[in-house]
């Protein structure tokens, strides 16, 4: 049931986030759940839930100001019993990081495709709650990308029709029903000069 470690001591990472999701991988695929005992610029401290504890992951800054990897301990004395609802795959920064992964979560995608879609590749059970969080948060985050990037749209005309003056640009949006500050796209036309003069 163990599966290899995939550290070995003197490892070094880029940085702190990195060493935390590779454990956090780890401790989903071997159904164990971490602590945090110490975290903080210089040093990270990572044990197993279980008070009797063995297995340990620890790091900090080496004299370089890397991340390197002090103490690993993989034998675990946990492995197999009743899970918690703190375990690491119904944590948010496991979920938000592993569902996209899988699914292209819209504001049509419910709680339930996300919690089969993870039973089905980690034969995990998703606590409700947890994934009905991560799918709110996933799809925010979805509708902000997506804002912003219209929202670059005049200054890109603009730019266009500073480099490229017999260029002819028209952006078309509506006034949001809701809100009368809002507008909605519509479509936009591009029609570079040389496209123009072709039809003269
Ligand atoms: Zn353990």
């Amino acid at each position: 049931m163990n599966t290899p470690s995939p550290f070995q001591v003197n490892d070094l990472f880029r940085d702190w986030s990195v060493l935390r999701s590779q454990i956090e991988e780890w401790a989903v695929k071997d159904r164990f759940a971490f602590k945090v005992q110490i975290k903080d610029s210089q040093q990270a401290d990572y044990i197993c839930r279980t008070p009797e504890y063995q297995w340990r992951v620890f790091a900090s800054h080496n004299r370089n100001k890397e991340i390197q990897l002090k103490i690993l301990n993989e034998r675990h004395t946990c492995i197999g019993r009743a899970s918690t609802i703190r375990e690491v795959h119904n944590s948010q920064s496991w979920l938000r990081r592993k569902v996209p992964e899988h699914l292209f979560v819209t504001r049509d995608t419910t709680t339930r495709q996300i919690i089969d879609i993870l039973q089905l590749n980690y034969g995990i059970t998703v606590n409700t709650e947890a994934a009905r969080l991560a799918r709110a948060s996933l799809v925010n985050d979805r509708i902000e990308h997506q804002q912003e990037q219209f929202l670059k749209i005049p200054a890109y005309l603009e730019l266009l029709r500073e480099r490229n003056p017999w260029i002819h640009t028209s952006l078309h949006t509506v006034g949001s029903e809701h809100n009368p500050e809002a507008q909605h796209f519509q479509h936009v036309f591009i029609c570079p000069a040389e496209s123009q003069l072709s039809f003269i």
